[in-house]
């Protein structure tokens, strides 16, 4: 739970933050959100009155059983669903995913296409036409008041070049080098469109999930790379140039494979799904993979890489050797993660981890376990439960995010260049 100040010149600041306390606490009082915020009733209340006249907040008055000595009734504050809503959406090699979220949290729908390795002009279009047939059929639907869709969130593989309109730089995503996205987006959609690397957007989606915290996690995206998200007492932590979390690229063995990166023996470079298959192929020969079942295509990466955790299971030496490699290469790095900024959990999520994810659970956290004195620092590590679309769910939480905190984030940090046009402010 984020607190309020006091202070009179971050008024706005004051209101995302009550409307986050509704938003997470449905059927809170105003004197609970004063508990919770730090504000003083008199400010809650005031905050609240006005998020009533905009109709982004509800109250239903409830009488207790013994009202008259109960005292005044109680209002139980919550979010008007429909009222704001954010659409997300999400690129990775094979397929778009767009999603509408209300700002009460619910997916209103998802809807899903193949990309079939067109460029990224064509998967823009794609994801135009995804957005506007989900906002129709909302509208339609009557989920959606027309005119309540606030933004656009588009998560990408990172790292992304935040310097003037935001470039992909994925190097994981064949031909999306130096595209400007969001500018590609916004021409088709006509709304104001937020860019943001995948693994923090699924850092988001999860902080946007969260019941009242305040929580410090680290978000671990493993797809075609791996990418990490960090939030800090439910702050996102982006860094000087929009890119922190970069777990993919912290060298794990110095005399390693070339990574796409420039550098060497990365940890992309030697754990990432593609890795750990070039891996067994170079212990057992590309015929003998082949005869195990892998079909050793560029779109087959994750199928192969999934059916090696099978072959592992029983009791294939090389299989084995090569996950147990990768898996502590990922523990290595988040134990340095961790040591460093300091959170109190990790939740491991992505497609490369659809069918792995409970082999790789057990070793980072017996791994954390052994490394972090938990008398001082206890770990959870734990899946991700947000399924396939959890960027895109996290680049529409993170849309609803700026509206909501956008005074406080202008104040603080100068990375508006995430947003190409600022998300309207919740009024
Ligand atoms: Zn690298």
């Amino acid at each position: 739970m984020r607190r309020g100040t006091n202070l009179p010149w971050v008024g706005d600041y004051n209101q995302a933050v009550v409307l986050d306390g509704i938003r997470r606490s449905p059927g809170t009082s105003r004197t609970e959100l004063a508990r919770s915020t730090g504000l003083t009733l008199q400010t809650v209340s005031n905050i609240v009155r006005r998020l009533l006249e905009r109709e982004l907040v509800r109250e239903d008055v409830r009488r207790s059983a013994a009202p008259r000595t109960a005292g005044k009734p109680r209002a139980a504050l919550s979010v008007r669903p429909g009222t704001a809503v954010a659409a997300g959406v999400q690129f990775d090699r094979d397929h778009v995913v767009a999603v509408l979220l209300d700002l009460t949290g619910d997916v209103l729908d998802v809807a899903r296409a193949e990309r079939d390795g067109v460029g990224p002009a064509a998967s823009v279009r794609v994801a135009a036409s995804l957005v506007g047939t989900l906002v129709a059929a909302g509208v339609e639907r009557g989920t959606v008041e027309p005119g309540a869709v606030r933004g656009v969130g588009v998560a990408v593989p990172g790292p992304l070049d935040f310097r003037g309109p935001v470039r992909s730089s994925a190097i994981n995503l064949p031909g999306w080098r130096g595209v400007a996205v969001a500018e590609l987006l916004q021409d088709h959609l006509h709304l104001p469109v937020l860019v943001e690397n995948d693994a923090t957007a699924c850092a988001v989606g999860e902080l946007w999930r969260s019941p009242p915290g305040p929580r410090s996690f680290l978000h671990v995206y493993v797809g075609a790379g791996i990418g990490g998200g960090i939030v800090l007492r439910d702050e996102v932590l982006r860094g000087e140039s929009g890119n922190a979390g970069e777990i993919g690229h912290v060298v794990v063995d110095r005399t390693g494979p070339e990574c796409t990166c420039g550098s060497r023996g990365c940890l992309e470079a030697c754990a990432a799904p593609a890795a750990v298959v070039r891996s067994y192929v170079g212990l057992v020969g590309a015929p003998a993979a082949h005869r195990a079942g892998l079909a050793l295509t560029e779109s087959s990466v994750l199928p192969d890489h999934d059916l090696l955790d099978g072959l592992a299971a029983a009791g294939d030496a090389a299989a084995t050797a090569v996950l147990r490699r990768a898996d502590e290469d990922l523990a290595d790095v988040l134990i340095g993660v961790v040591n460093v900024v300091d959170v109190g959990e990790v939740v491991l999520g992505g497609p490369g981890l659809r069918r792995g994810g409970p082999r790789v659970r057990a070793v980072v956290h017996r791994r954390l376990k052994a490394a972090m004195s938990h008398e001082l620092h206890g770990v959870e590590v734990r899946l991700s439960d947000s399924g396939e679309h959890a960027g895109a769910l996290g680049a529409a939480g993170g849309v609803l995010h700026e509206a909501l905190s956008s005074s406080w984030s202008t104040a603080r940090t100068p990375l508006r260049a995430t947003v190409i046009s600022p998300v309207a402010p919740v009024h």
